[in-house]
């Protein structure tokens, strides 16, 4: 599964917004699988369309699909040097699909800062900085062992040369490998060098309470903003302390809460929508047997692929993929009316499964 690592300095709310991750996740009655890793904290996706779709077949239960969170704890100045603990952490990170980086966006004079003083921008560039050092390591190693294949005139060792060529100066001024552009081919072989700062970040504002309403109005969140701006990260404002006490209350009482603070949809509900879209991914339905039921899938698979994911000999014995959109049977309120107006697909082995389709694979066994 694709997993997200949260990353920060030491007393930003990491703790936080992971308990409150763990607490959502302890309730999902389906997964109880769900809290074997410690470090690991599995959430349901929230997904409408999944209660319309058994509005419109209904099924014994709805089940939805999940997302993965991997606490990685312990960054401080030095890591890349092995402050702390180091190393461990920067193979944690090696490891997961996608970086929520949380910074402190909020002040508490209880609450002590690592370097004495609340700077987002500050706090960012620090572990950046080590992110950037680490990987300008693993760039150099390479690089010393790709020119002298190069020098054979190797087409492929020329190749990556070149990309390392392109990536160097930009660690070297301390920058991420993410904020440059690569062509398709120049994309594989970044993707081989399993790089730090290539992988997609997301940077989340812990806000104060008091600034849930309206985070604009928070000058940390705001510095916070134009930082990932420049590199076409996104961000969210969140308040870690808050999400940690909504995900303990029961579910009828979650609602009044969040439009008590003011707002529509949980901080944690928002992290979980934005981590999906940061690894491109995207949502498919099966319906009609006894569960109504959200699965994930990365944009751009094939139809077989995504059978696959259901169960390998979906894939093996693969035929078609009767599909539906949700947007037709929202429409068209049954399965019925859309094959009447013609709107079911029969799809065959080259077909991209498309966000909201509700699928029945035909195969052979
Ligand atoms: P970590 O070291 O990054 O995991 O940080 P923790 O989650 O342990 O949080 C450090 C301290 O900050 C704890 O005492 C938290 O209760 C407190 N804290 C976390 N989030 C917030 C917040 O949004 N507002 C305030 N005032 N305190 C917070």
């Amino acid at each position: 599964a694709l997993t997200a690592g949260i990353v920060g300095l030491p007393n930003v709310g990491k703790s936080t917004l992971f308990n409150a991750i763990t607490k959502a996740g302890a309730e999902m009655a389906n997964y109880p699988f769900a809290t074997i890793d410690p470090n690991v904290g599995m959430v349901e996706v929230p997904d409408s369309r999944l209660q319309r779709i058994d509005e419109l077949i209904p099924a014994k239960k709805i089940v939805h699909t999940t997302f993965e969170f991997t606490d990685i704890a312990g960054i401080v100045k030095g890591a890349s040097q092995g402050e702390g603990l180091g190393n461990k952490f920067l193979e944690n990170i090696r490891q997961v699909d996608a970086i929520v980086h949380v910074v402190r966006a909020f002040d508490d004079d209880n609450v002590t800062h690592v370097n004495g003083q609340i700077d987002p921008v500050e706090d960012i560039a620090t572990i950046n900085l080590e992110l950037s050092i680490a990987d300008l390591d693993s760039v150099n190693k390479r690089y010393a062992k790709v020119e002298k294949v190069a020098k054979t005139k190797d087409k492929a060792a020329l190749a990556e040369l070149a990309v390392l060529q392109k990536i160097k100066p930009v660690l070297e001024a301390g920058g991420a490998v993410r904020s440059l552009e690569f062509t398709a081919a120049e994309q594989k072989i970044v993707h081989g060098l399993f790089l730090l700062t290539s992988k997609p970040v997301l940077y989340v504002a812990n806000i104060a309470e008091a600034d849930m309403a309206n985070p604009e109005e928070s000058a940390y969140y705001q510095q916070i903003k134009a930082y990932a701006a420049q590199e076409q990260a996104e961000v969210l404002a969140i308040s870690a302390k808050t999400e940690e006490e909504i995900a303990e209350l029961p579910d009828e009482e979650r609602q009044d809460f969040l439009e008590a603070e003011g707002v529509s949809e949980s901080g944690l509900d928002r992290l979980i929508r934005a981590s999906y879209h940061l690894l491109g991914l995207a949502t498919f339905f099966t319906a009609g047997g006894p569960e109504t039921r959200a699965w994930t899938f990365r944009r751009g698979m094939k139809a077989p692929q995504v059978a696959g994911l259901i169960h390998s000999d979906f894939e093996r014995g693969f035929i078609k993929a009767e599909t539906i959109s949700f947007a037709d049977l929202d429409h068209y309120q049954s399965i019925q009316a859309v094959k009447e107006a013609g709107r079911l697909r029969l799809e065959g082995k080259d077909y991209e499964v498309q966000d909201g389709d509700i699928i029945e694979f035909r195969f052979n066994v």
